[in-house]
This record gives structure tokens, C-alpha cells and sequence, in this order.
């Protein structure tokens, strides 16, 4: 095994040249319904297969609970009050720049294939890259029960195939997000067989063992046309998903953990596999998979490269600043650390305060009892906060969107247009 410390911060890929990066993300998939994260039900063994070789981050932070808001942070390296993708109707303003501009910019190719209308182009997510399938989405918009998974992966397989057999030896980044875990829960016969199918939250399995055995293919692709040595490999989620742990249902509604709490695997070429129990935010990813490609980091970005915890040594990070700002009564901003959560209600002006040590799954509300603490909190978060104003001021407003009632109805088939 190649020493890492010794070769600064690149990833050491075996041609020498810059590391490609396949970014993985998958919609809606909660962390501790990963066999790697300690779930009971066999959801993903190329998953768990994966990460053996790979840094597992055991406390990933989302920074928003809904995909539109938690993508743009993920691209950018901005909370959600920097960039301004707060609402349906927003959009990433151009005057951004994100992760796959940047690597454009210093020579890489650049592919997504996406799956769900939020990575649709009206909403700005596609700037830097040079080919943008969102065939698939147009497909989504027609029906909300279409299985996305093999044709994420057929796209993708056949991305790494022409890329094995190219004769330019550009490095190259393809994002590939899967959709089928997000509600309408399909029953998928072979998993419904395990997990049974009557419960929303065994066909929510099923759905993400799907997805798995999909995501295996590709990853199967990327050792068989000798990519895998040469490529970065980083598999989040943009959120998870409520099912009654605080009594409610799917996402977008809440800062709780079962929505902010992503899987983060990242597996880089000279890099040890090894666990990190450190908080670490999705605004990190953009830094982290920058550096370990030598890439100069995005200007205004927030995130802090995660390279450090990768060789374990120590890093000391900011809180993972979250917030919720679809409308007046869904406006909220939290504050996440290793030892607490501290929750704002922007409207009614109430907080909440949780222990993360000793309640991670956020049951037991002790703002009461540590009302001195309470100062701090909310100072620290308003802090927060601020920084991320003072870029967005940099900026244009985020793009209005001029959505028509057909787009409201595509909407209403992903479940989001509900609470406006
Ligand atoms: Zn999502």
C-alpha cells in the first residue's frame, strides 16, 4: 500500500495522472438503513463491499432536508443562506461556481446523469458540465412510479466503457444520482420476498437494495475496464427520510437526523480504508475530492477539505450549519456539532436542543434544562448564518423560476408541492 503523507495531497492513481471522480449520490436514503452504518437488513451488500475499501464517515451532515437546497450545497461548498436555493421556485444562479466547473476548468471531462426534476436544467445544477443527460427526468415528470436505477447505470456502464476505450487521456468526473428510494416506494419482487411489501418502510428497503444491486453493476464496470485504480469513488445521499421517528412522514419538513444523517464513503486511490467518527457536512465533499485531485478549491467555498481525517489525522471543523427554507411556516436553521443539535424556529422563535452524545436519535428536547447554554447557541448560529448572507449579497438573486401548472403538476408527483 502506497503512503499517502508522502505523495501530498493528491490521490496516487496508478498512471500517474489526475484521479477521475465518480460521485455517486442517491435520493432520499437514510444512513442507518446501511448495512455499513449497522442496519440488520441486508439493503446493500456492494455497498457494504464497497466501503471496506474506502473512508466511511460515521456522521455525515446534510445541510438541508430536501434534495434542491442539499445538491446545490454539495456542488458549491455553501449552506443553503449562500446560495440561495431556499424554495421550488429557485434556482442556482450562475454567478456560482460549482465542483465540475472547476474541474472543467483544469482539464477534466465532465458527465451527470441525473433522475429527478431538481437536477432537471431549469434549476441550475448542470452549469460546468459538458454533457448533461436529463433524459431520465423528462421520463420522471410523466409518472412518479418509474424505475430509474438500470438506466442510471446502463448511462453510467456505458460512460466508463467509451472512457476505457478513449485514446485521450483526459481525466474525466461523472456524477450519477439514482431516484428509486424516493417515495412513490415500488415493490420490487425479489426484494419484497425478503423485506415483505406491506409496510411503506419494506418496500422503502427494497427500494434501496434495488438501487444497491444497480450501483454494484457500475461499480463492477469501473474494476472490470481497469478504471478502478485511476478513479476516485465518493457514494452520499442528499437527505434521508421520515418514517413516524418523530412523528411524520418522508422529508423536507423537519432538521431531525433521520433527515440530515447521510451515508458518506469516499474511496480514493493510496488511501487506507478507515472509519471517521468526526462530523463532518456534505459542503466538505466539493473541497475534499478538489484536493485529492490537485485541483485549486472552489473561491467562495465554506467546506473544508476532509483529506486530514482521510490520513487520520485530526481536523477541526465548523459546525454543520442546516436549514429549512421553503415557506414562512416551514423555517427553520440548525446547528449541528459532535455534542448537540441546536434548532431555531424562525417564525415562532422557538428553540430546541438536543444531546447528541447520549440521545443521537433526538427524542428528549433539554433546552429548558440548559437555558444558559442557550446564548452561545443561538449567537453561534446567527453567526453562521451570516457568513452565508454575505456571500448570497455577492451574488444576483438566485433565479426565480416562472413555474406553469404543468410544471407545478411534476412537482406534486415527487410529493414536495404539498405543503405550499
Ligand atoms: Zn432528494
Amino acid at each position: 500500500m502506497l503512503c499517502a503523507c508522502s505523495t501530498g495531497d493528491q490521490a496516487k492513481t496508478a498512471s500517474g495522472q489526475r484521479p477521475n471522480v465518480l460521485l455517486i449520490t442517491v435520493d432520499t436514503l437514510r444512513r442507518d438503513h446501511l448495512e455499513t452504518y449497522g442496519y440488520p437488513r441486508p439493503t446493500s451488500p456492494n455497498l457494504a463491499r464497497f466501503a471496506g475499501s474506502a473512508t466511511v464517515f460515521d456522521d455525515a451532515q446534510a445541510p438541508a432536508p430536501w434534495t434542491l437546497p442539499s445538491l446545490a450545497s454539495l456542488l458549491t461548498g455553501l449552506p443553503t443562506s449562500a446560495h440561495g436555493c431556499r424554495t421550488f421556485y429557485d434556482s442556482l444562479a450562475p454567478s456560482y461556481q460549482a465542483l465540475p466547473e472547476q474541474l472543467l476548468a483544469h482539464g477534466y471531462d465532465t458527465a451527470a446523469v441525473t433522475s429527478h426534476v431538481f437536477l432537471g436544467r431549469p434549476y441550475g445544477l448542470h452549469q460546468g458540465f459538458v454533457h448533461f443527460d436529463d433524459e431520465l427526468v423528462l421520463e420522471m415528470t410523466r409518472s412518479d412510479e418509474v424505475v430509474s436505477s438500470p438506466a442510471v447505470s446502463d448511462k453510467g456502464i456505458a460512460f466508463l466503457q467509451a472512457k476505457a476505450e478513449a485514446t485521450d487521456s483526459r481525466p474525466w468526473m461523472l456524477w450519477l444520482h439514482y431516484f428509486d428510494p424516493h417515495a412513490v416506494y415500488q415493490p420490487h419482487p425479489e426484494y419484497a420476498a425478503q423485506f415483505g411489501s406491506k409496510r411503506p418502510i419494506d418496500r422503502y428497503d427494497g427500494e434501496i437494495a434495488f438501487t444497491d444491486q444497480h450501483i454494484g453493476r457500475v461499480l463492477d464496470a469501473l474494476d472490470a475496464t481497469g478504471l478502478a485504480e485511476d478513479t476516485i469513488v465518493l457514494l452520499t445521499a442528499d437527505h434521508g427520510e421520515e418514517f413516524g421517528d418523530h412523528g411524520g412522514v418522508d422529508h423536507g419538513h423537519t432538521l431531525f437526523r433521520e433527515l440530515l444523517d447521510v451515508p458518506l464513503i469516499l474511496r480514493a486511490p493510496g488511501f487506507e480504508a478507515r472509519r471517521v467518527e468526526d462530523l463532518v457536512r456534505l459542503t466538505d465533499v466539493s473541497a475534499t475530492l478538489l484536493e485529492l485531485c490537485g485541483v485549486p478549491g472552489l473561491p467562495e467555498s465554506l467546506g473544508t477539505s476532509l483529506v486530514p481525517l482521510m490520513r487520520g489525522e485530526p481536523l477541526d471543523l465548523p459546525p454543520s450549519l442546516a436549514e429549512l427554507d421553503r415557506n414562512p411556516r416551514l423555517s427553520k436553521a440548525g446547528l449541528v456539532r459532535g455534542d448537540a443539535k441546536y434548532v431555531l424556529d424562525r417564525q415562532s422563535g422557538q428553540v430546541e436542543l438536543f444531546d447528541r452524545r447520549i440521545d443521537r436519535a433526538e427524542l428528549t428536547d433539554v433546552a429548558a434544562e440548559r437555558s444558559e447554554d442557550l446564548h452561545a447557541f443561538a449567537t453561534e448560529l446567527e453567526a453562521l448564518v451570516a457568513q452565508a448572507r454575505a456571500i448570497a449579497a455577492a451574488h444576483p438573486d438566485a433565479f426565480r423560476l416562472d413555474l406553469g401548472a404543468d410544471d407545478l403538476g411534476d412537482l406534486a408527483g415527487t410529493g414536495y408541492v404539498g405543503d405550499e
